[in-house]
C-alpha cells in the first residue's frame, strides 16, 4: 500500500495536540485530508504554564520562520520576541554577551493563553480544516501519528514565574552547581519574568536548586520580583532504530526528537511533524528525511551532551572563554553555537563512545528498541547548604502557595 493510497482511503488520526502533533495535522489538512487530533489535556499548550521558551536559530543557516513560511505555517499566529544578544553567565560569575547582527533566538510562551505558540497552532490547524478532540482518550495503535510528548524524564527544568520592573532580558548561566550538568536562565518579556533551573542530575528537591538560582539573579539584576507561581517540565532524550514503526510516525519528542546537550526541541518537534505530514501525503520518506536531517544533529547534541557530563564549572569556564574567543574571532557569536551542532570529525570520533557511555537499550511498551539517555544520578558535590537568602526565598515562596501561587510541576512529576 502506497503512502498516498492510504491516505486516501481514511482520515489520519493523530494522538497528541502539541507543536509536532498539530504541525503534522495542518499539511495534511491543508491538502484536503481529513484529520482528527486526539488531545489527552482539555487544551493546546496545557502541559505548559505559561512559561517562557527559546525557539533556536542555529541548527541551520537558514531562519526558522522563514522554513515555518515556506511549509505554510504562520508565525505571526503566535507573538515571539527576537534576540540577538544575551548576558551569557560564567560559572566564576563573569558575564558576557554573545551577539549576532540577525535572530539568534526567539521567545515564545507556551501555555493556553491565546498569544502562546500552542494557540497559534491550534488557530492554524482548526482554520485549515483539523477536527480536534481534547479530553480525548485514543488507543496509539488506532493513530498513524504519535506526537504525545516526552513519557520517561532524562533532565528536568523548574522555574518561577513573576512579576518585574526589569526591560526585556536574556540570560544564560552555565553553573554546574546551580543547575547540575546543565543551565540556568532568566528571561524577561514585558514585564514578567522566568528564572528557571535546567537539572541534568536527578535530585531529590529540585526547589533548593531553583531558590539558589533565583537568589544568585536578585543580586545580579534589578529585578524587584514578584513571585506569580512555579512552573516546569521533564525532557525525554531518547534515539529509537525506527521512526516509523507498525505503520506508525513518531514524532517530536515522543520519537526522543530532542536536543540532547540543552534541551531545544520545538524546532526538532515541529520539522518532524511536518516531515511526517508530507509523508503521508508521498512527498518523502520519513525514515529517511530524519536520519538526514535530524538525526546527524541529535547525534552531534548527544556526544556534547556525553563531552559535558564530564566537565564540571571549569570545563564550563573554557567553554564560555572559546565561545567569546570564537565571536572576536568571527565577528558573529551565533557561529560558535552553529560550530557546536555542526557534526565535524572529533565529534563523529566520539559518537560510538558517547553512545555506549551514556545511552541505554531499551525496549517500549509499544515494541519499539530505543536508546535512552537514562536521567544520571546526583554528585557528592550536589549536596551544599542553601545561602541565608535562597531560604528566605523558599519561605516566600511557601507563603505565596499557601495563598494560592499554583507549582504546575513537583518533584514527584520528574
Ligand atoms: C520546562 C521546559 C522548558 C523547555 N524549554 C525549551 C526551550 O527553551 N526551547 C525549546 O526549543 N524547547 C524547550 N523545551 C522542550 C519543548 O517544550 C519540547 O521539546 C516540545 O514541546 C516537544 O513538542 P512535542 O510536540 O513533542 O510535545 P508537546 O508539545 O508537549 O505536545 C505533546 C502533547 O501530547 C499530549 N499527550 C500526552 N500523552 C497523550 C496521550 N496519551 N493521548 C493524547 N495526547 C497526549 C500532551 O498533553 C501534549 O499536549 C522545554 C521543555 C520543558 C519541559
Amino acid at each position: 500500500m502506497s503512502y498516498r493510497s492510504f491516505v486516501t482511503e481514511g482520515p489520519v488520526h493523530i494522538l497528541g495536540a502539541g507543536l509536532s502533533g498539530l504541525s503534522a495535522a495542518i499539511i495534511l489538512a491543508k491538502s484536503g485530508v481529513e484529520v482528527h487530533v486526539h488531545e489527552i489535556r482539555k487544551d493546546s499548550g496545557a502541559r505548559f504554564d505559561g512559561d517562557f521558551q527559546g525557539l533556536e536559530n542555529w541548527t541551520s543557516r537558514r531562519d526558522f520562520f522563514d522554513e515555518m513560511r515556506d511549509w505554510g505555517l504562520d508565525p505571526d499566529e503566535f507573538k515571539s520576541d527576537s534576540f540577538s544578544i544575551v548576558d551569557l553567565a560564567h560559572p566564576d560569575d563573569v558575564i558576557t554577551n554573545p551577539i549576532t547582527d540577525g535572530v539568534a533566538f526567539r521567545v515564545v510562551e507556551r501555555g493556553t493563553d491565546h498569544h502562546c505558540i500552542d494557540q497559534g497552532f491550534k488557530r492554524m490547524a482548526r482554520a485549515a480544516g483539523v477536527e480536534i478532540h481534547y479530553g480525548s482518550k485514543r488507543s496509539p495503535e488506532d493513530c498513524q501519528i504519535i506526537a504525545a510528548g516526552p513519557k520517561d524524564s532524562s533532565a528536568i527544568a523548574f522555574g518561577e514565574v513573576f512579576h518585574t520592573d526589569h526591560p526585556n532580558h536574556v540570560t544564560f548561566q552555565l553553573n554546574d552547581k546551580l543547575a547540575p550538568g546543565a543551565y540556568s536562565y532568566l528571561i524577561i518579556i514585558d514585564g514578567v519574568g522566568l528564572i528557571c533551573t535546567c537539572l541534568w542530575r536527578k535530585q531529590r528537591k529540585s526547589s533548593r536548586y531553583l531558590n539558589e538560582t533565583i537568589a544568585w539573579y536578585e543580586e545580579k539584576y534589578e529585578l524587584n520580583r514578584r513571585p506569580i507561581k512555579r512552573v516546569g517540565g521533564k525532557g525525554d532524550f531518547s534515539i529509537p532504530e525506527k521512526y516509523v514503526h507498525e505503520g506508525r510516525y513518531y514524532v517530536g519528542e515522543a520519537g526522543g526528537l530532542q536536543d540532547f546537550m540543552w534541551g531545544f526541541g520545538m524546532r526538532y518537534a515541529i520539522t518532524s511533524g511536518v516531515l511526517a505530514g508530507k509523508a503521508i501525503l508521498g512527498e518523502c520518506d520519513y525514515e529517511d528525511e530524519v536520519k538526514d536531517r535530524l538525526l546527524p544533529l541529535i547525534k552531534v547534541s548527544a556526544t556534547n551532551r556525553f563531552l559535558m557530563n564530564r566537565i564540571g564549572d571549569r570545563g564550563f569556564k573554557m567553554v564560555a572563554n572559546h565561545w567569546m574567543r570564537d565571536q572576536k574571532r568571527k565577528g558573529d557569536g551565533l557561529e560558535f553555537m552553529r560550530w557546536v551542532y555542526r557534526p565535524g570529525f572529533f565529534r563523529r570520533m566520539i559518537w560510538p563512545i558517547a553512545r555506549f557511555g551514556m545511552l541505554r537499550n531499551k525496549v517500549m511498551g509499544d515494541g519499539r528498541r530505543v536508546l535512552r539517555m537514562p536521567f544520571r544520578g546526583a554528585l557528592k558535590r550536589d549536596v551544599w547548604e542553601p545561602s541565608q537568602r535562597a531560604s528566605e526565598i523558599g519561605e516566600q515562596w511557601k507563603a505565596i502557595q499557601g495563598g494560592g501561587g499554583g507549582v504546575s510541576f513537583s518533584d514527584s512529576d520528574a
